[in-house]
């Protein structure tokens, strides 16, 4: 197999036919994968329109496959290491579509509660109204806290490789392990990790799931959701799990696991489930992702490079109370982050503020470099106040669960200059410095001595 970089711009040259992706009929060769923005193909021969609706075969109609999607599939699935990959319109898609392919009504999902809030929400609220009931794992670094949650009905345990927002990573092998003694899949979201960081089917994952709006993309132009698949789905030991993959087809014909073998799980998404519920991207935003994808290794070594910098220099801010990165000594998680991300820990983290909600407004109000805005992994860097944003809905006892206090501000690190990022965050700690001296009633302690946020 050739290196992540020269996969990441090729695909996986001898497996996919060919550096160039997608290769157009006719004389002229474009070197970049062509875009192609139809809703359908004609066909040249009437057989061939029957043996696409029989056996899947060539392309038909964009909402079940088109030839630009099918090259970011292949060079996604080539970087993660999986057998297929299926692309979406949103990552929000990607996670939903891929537990539709494993959980039907009465059936249940086991989660790590450290969990993006559009997940969590999915689980919560949209999923129980089809039957689906959601369990939860507060340890997710502690293989007996899963094997004790799961029961007769769960079809599917779901993580993050790096959790947003706290960066409180699991221990992926031995929740695979867990999985894999029960026969039950493990799902794993890794859109802030990204394949250059960790391949999490190199751990036992069965599944990966990723916003390609994030680090894939990483012009933060375009949403796209990706689901990758290991390809190891086994009929023996997960057949009676999952009866969808290995029952004959409605009218009697070859099971999914029959005419697909291990890759069974993806083949049903792609299938019956994508093209129904019917998330399809647009072939020019795929095409975007694609584009991303190329330099995905050199933002991204530099993003996570320039976290760690920024990580070491806000813990010792005077009016920082902590800082929630796994590259630092300090972080609980550290130990994982040195087995499971030896490459970088990624560039979106939290800290916390001592002088809670008004320093973090101040703080916000006075970047330059950084923008506010809800979004992660752009080669811009960003700063978002989760608290009264992407967690407004939970209770404050939910909030501090997952590490979102008054005072604490995500950031995604961008590629700009390390130097001009500090000296953007030294400045809005000085404005942090000016709004608590403006606040104090005379007489009180000055800002980031014995005050303490209680969360
Ligand atoms: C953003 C995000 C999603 C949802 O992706 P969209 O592309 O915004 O739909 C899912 N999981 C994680 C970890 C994310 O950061």
């Amino acid at each position: 197999m050739t290196g992540f970089a020269t996969r990441q711009v090729h695909g996986d040259p001898g497996r996919d036919g060919g550096p160039h992706g997608a290769a157009p009929s006719g004389r002229v060769i474009p070197r970049a994968t062509p875009v192609y923005l139809t809703a359908g193909f004609e066909f040249e021969e009437w057989e061939q329109a029957g043996g696409h609706f029989g056996a899947g075969e060539g392309f038909a109609y964009t909402r079940t496959g088109n030839p630009t999607t099918a090259a970011v599939e292949q060079r996604i699935a080539a970087l993660e290491g999986g057998a297929d990959a299926l692309f979406v319109a949103s990552g929000q898609a990607a996670v939903t579509v891929a537990l539709l392919g494993l959980v039907a009504a009465g059936q249940r999902v086991l989660a790590a509660a450290s969990l993006y809030e559009g997940t969590r929400g999915l689980l919560l609220e949209n999923l129980p109204r089809l039957g689906i009931e959601a369990d939860f794992v507060d340890d997710a670094t502690d293989p007996a806290a899963w094997e004790r949650a799961i029961r007769p009905e769960t079809r599917v345990l779901f993580l993050e490789s790096i959790p947003n927002a706290r960066n409180d990573l699991p221990d992926l092998a031995a929740v695979a392990d867990v999985a894999h003694a029960h026969g039950l899949a493990l799902v794993v979201d890794n859109t802030l990790a990204t394949p250059y960081l960790l391949r999490p089917i190199e751990h036992g994952a069965d599944v990966v799931v990723h916003s390609a709006s994030k680090f894939l993309a990483g012009h933060g132009s375009v949403l796209g959701g990706v689901v990758v698949d290991s390809g190891t789905f086994d009929p023996q030991a997960a057949g009676a799990l999952y009866p969808h993959l290995v029952a004959p087809s409605r009218t009697g014909g070859p099971s999914l696991a029959e005419r697909h073998g291990g890759r069974a799980r993806l083949a049903y998404l792609r299938e019956t489930v994508a093209p129904r519920f019917g998330p399809t991207p647009s072939p020019l935003n795929a095409f975007l992702v694609g584009q991303g994808i190329e330099t995905l290794s050199l933002r991204v070594a530099r993003q996570s490079a320039s976290a760690l910098e920024v990580a070491r220099w806000l813990a010792f801010r005077q009016e920082v109370a902590s800082v929630d990165y796994s590259g630092l000594d300090s972080s609980p998680s550290h130990a994982l982050a040195k087995r499971y991300l030896p490459d970088g820990q990624g560039s979106v983290f939290t800290f916390t503020l001592h002088d809670g909600a008004p320093a973090a407004r101040a703080f916000v109000e006075a970047v330059q470099v950084f923008t506010h805005m809800t979004h992660i992994g752009d080669v811009r860097s960003l700063v978002l106040h989760p608290e009264s944003t992407s967690h407004v809905l939970r209770t404050p006892a939910e909030r501090a669960a997952a590490g979102v206090h008054p005072g604490t501000l995500r950031l995604s690190i961008g590629v700009e200059d390390l130097p001009d990022l500090i000296a953007d965050l030294e400045r809005a700690l000085a404005a942090v410095r000016r709004a608590a001296v403006g606040a104090a009633p005379v007489g009180t302690t000055p800002v980031g001595t014995a005050r303490k946020e209680t969360p």
